[in-house]
């Protein structure tokens, strides 16, 4: 009999997500009655907007709601993303040219599909979302790290892209502010980069859902409001879930040229249909209201993240720069490895993320799901009293 694996070798190779793996593990220990505090999460702590949640229940009560509806998103959605994309981005884009998905995560998985081919080479500055290589993986192309490091504040410049750039590169993947780093390009990094991008005559994947997360006097730049000109190569990935909270209601989006449009549309009819009406509907509440209900939880990131940083920077070893978005601190903790702590030494991130889950009950992502050894990945996305208890059970665990 043959031994050959039921699993097609193209999904054989998908790992799985190590941040959904962590926050899964911990809260399986946490019900297991074990006081574990996760810093793994990459969604806010705080619930959905009252009157998003009301659109929804109008919503599921209105019949015309429980049918199929055009595949690629309501057009009343869709023209609410056309109005906020010209509000927040100064953009215009047509309701034709979007396409409403299963959050931002699939439309980043229809963007790939759509423009990779086999053996096509996709840039993706490291450390980077653990998703982006293994969708590029997936459609049989292939992830090109290009590694950053905490001295250029974890961004790419054109001097360091130049020497990745082969025949066969096709795509650039944009993402500012960053998952895990937390780093925002500036208006002048933004346009360096984009210039030169254009320059290649790349395509570029600009993922934008931490576009409002961004702290201090920073701002995010969209990388088509700084050079028009990638308009036409450019597709823009966005969704609800980390400015409204909103990561169960899984609405995300995309923004393409016609040709990728219609093919990434042909994609979603076989694949997916429409995503559910209802939250499409509350999709369009949200966005259609302005942008106070941020206002909340914006503050209490911010507070979070100065609360965490200082703590991170008190531990012997540890290296950390202060993000300008989103809601990660992702320190370079290589200082401590060589150091033994309790029974074990540890030598990589990984080991450090065991430890510190065994022997503090905390956890915490290790920087190798990001292409980045040698760092860990905390989210401040969790409230302040269980933030703080966690980071001093870090500290007692590391000065001990
Ligand atoms: N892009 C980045 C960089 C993210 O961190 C995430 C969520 N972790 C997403 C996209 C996808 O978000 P969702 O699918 O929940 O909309």
């Amino acid at each position: 009999m043959s031994q050959k694996s039921p699993i097609s070798s193209r999904i054989a190779q998908v790992e799985e997500s190590a941040t959904l793996a962590i926050d899964a593990k911990a809260k399986s220990l946490k019900a297991s009655g074990v006081d574990v505090i996760g810093f793994g999460a990459g969604e806010p702590d705080f619930p959905t907007p009252e009157f998003i949640v009301e659109a929804a229940i109008k919503a599921a009560q209105d019949p015309k709601n429980h049918k199929y509806t055009p595949a690629i998103g309501l057009l009343e959605l869709r023209e609410a993303i056309s109005l906020k994309t010209r509000r927040d981005s100064g953009l215009e884009f047509s309701p034709n040219q979007i396409i409403v998905t299963n959050g931002g995560k699939h439309a980043i998985f229809n963007t790939i599909m759509t423009l990779v081919d086999e053996g096509d080479e996709v840039l993706i500055p490291s450390p980077y979302w653990t998703t982006y290589p293994e969708l590029v993986k997936l459609a049989g192309g292939v992830p090109v790290a290009v590694p950053t490091s905490i001295r250029e504040g974890y961004k790419v410049t054109p001097q360091a892209l130049e020497p990745y750039i082969t025949e066969r590169t096709k795509l650039f993947i944009h993402v500012s502010p960053s998952n895990p780093t937390g780093a925002v390009y500036s208006p002048e990094e933004t346009f360096d980069l984009g210039r030169f991008l254009l320059d290649k005559g790349l395509w570029v994947m600009t993922d934008e859902i931490y576009e409002h997360l961004t702290y201090d006097e920073v701002k995010s730049t969209p990388i088509l409001s700084s050079v028009p000109e990638l308009t036409e190569r450019t597709v823009i990935v966005n969704g609800v879930a980390k400015t409204y909270a909103m990561t169960g209601w899984r609405i995300g989006w995309m923004i393409s040229p016609p040709q990728v449009h219609k093919a990434a549309s042909n994609l979603q009819s076989q694949v997916t249909s429409n995503i559910s009406n209802i939250s499409q509907r509350a999709a369009v509440a949200a966005l259609l209201a302005d942008l106070s209900c941020l206002d909340e939880m914006r503050t209490a990131f911010d507070r979070r993240r100065k609360t965490m940083v200082a703590m991170l920077s008190e531990i012997d070893g540890f290296n950390t720069l202060e993000p300008e978005g989103a809601f990660y601190v992702f320190p370079d903790v290589s200082g401590v490895f060589g150091r033994s702590i309790g029974d074990t030494k540890v030598t990589s991130s990984m080991d450090l993320t065991e430890v510190i889950l065994e022997q503090a009950e905390v956890a915490v992502v290790p920087g190798e799901a990001f292409g980045a050894p040698g760092h860990l990945r905390l989210s401040y996305a969790l409230a302040d009293s269980a933030l703080v208890e966690g980071l001093e059970r870090i500290q007692k665990l590391l000065q001990g």
